[in-house]
């Protein structure tokens, strides 16, 4: 499987809209890596984590065919992992999609913001809606299985981060999180993970509070380590981040490469 990071930005976006910040001059002026969409994955061609408000820019830029979806795992209902909005494009007079239905997995919010814009009849949008419960595994198909762990963010819901497992390879996509609590810490013990994505949007600034910055994915990954967690070739890689925090791709880097931590941009490729 691949992972595509294809989006590895917070809120706003980066540069963000409408703002005049110098990180956000600066990721202007340098283009590249420095431009970051909305925070969201692609396991191959079937499977989707997160459809924020820049799915259509993804779709274009990579080539995406999201006819070709099986499966999408919503991690949490906040505007930028879940913008239902653009699925009632999926009715019949806007789009030719194919009858079997895309799968959408999410929290109580999740479902409650889709109804609240596009109506209770999900197949209308040849939709079915299924509520994910914590640690329990869902089956995707092909080997794939992913398995909601509690992440510590918004305490208004329950948000997710998923634990993706095909072929005795592991993935943790750990955006939108804080410093776990204990739960989540020691479900994913003693189980190595091959591939750990994990929320940098604070940067340089040391919170660790509904989100992290660099010095909490750092110390998250010696954590990981303690528990029995990491993988020997397990592959660290710090995304979702903020204008807010201020380093730029390159700022990033300097910081991680001596903890052998990759930074994520958008198109970044992984193979599990
Ligand atoms: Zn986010
Ligand atoms: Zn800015
Ligand atoms: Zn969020």
């Amino acid at each position: 499987m691949k992972i595509l990071f294809c989006g590895t930005a917070a809120a706003e976006a980066w540069p963000a809209l409408f703002c005049a910040c110098a990180a956000c001059q600066r990721a202007r002026a340098l283009g590249g890596k420095d431009v970051r969409s909305r925070a969201a994955y692609m396991l191959d061609s079937r499977v989707r984590v997160d459809f924020g408000p820049d799915s259509n820019l993804h779709h274009h830029r990579y080539g995406l065919a999201y006819e070709r979806l099986e499966h999408l795992l919503v991690t949490h209902s906040h505007a930028d992992h879940w913008f239902p909005m653009d699925l009632q494009y999926r009715r019949p007079g806007f789009s030719v999609v194919p009858e079997t239905p895309l799968h959408v997995w999410g929290n109580e919010k999740v479902e409650a913001a889709f109804v609240a814009v596009n109506g209770e009849d999900w197949s209308l949008y040849a939709l079915e809606f299924h509520r994910i419960a914590p640690w329990q595994p869902i089956d995707l198909g092909e080997g794939l299985t992913a398995t909601p762990v509690l992440a510590a963010h918004d305490r208004s819901e329950e948000c997710v981060n998923y634990r993706l497992e095909q072929a005795g390879r592991v993935a943790l996509l750990g955006h939108d999180t804080g410093w776990y609590d204990e739960p989540t810490w020691e479900f994913l013990s003693q189980r190595p993970l091959n591939l750990v994505a994990l929320d940098c949007t604070y940067g340089p600034r040391d919170h660790r509070r509904g989100h992290l910055g660099c010095e909490g994915v750092v110390a998250a990954r010696d954590e990981f380590a303690k528990r029995g967690a990491l993988a020997p070739d397990a592959q660290v890689i710090a995304t979702h981040f903020s204008h807010n925090g201020g380093w730029l791709h390159e700022e990033l880097e300097r910081f991680f490469a001596p903890h052998g931590i990759l930074v994520a941009y958008d198109g970044l490729k992984m193979p599990l």
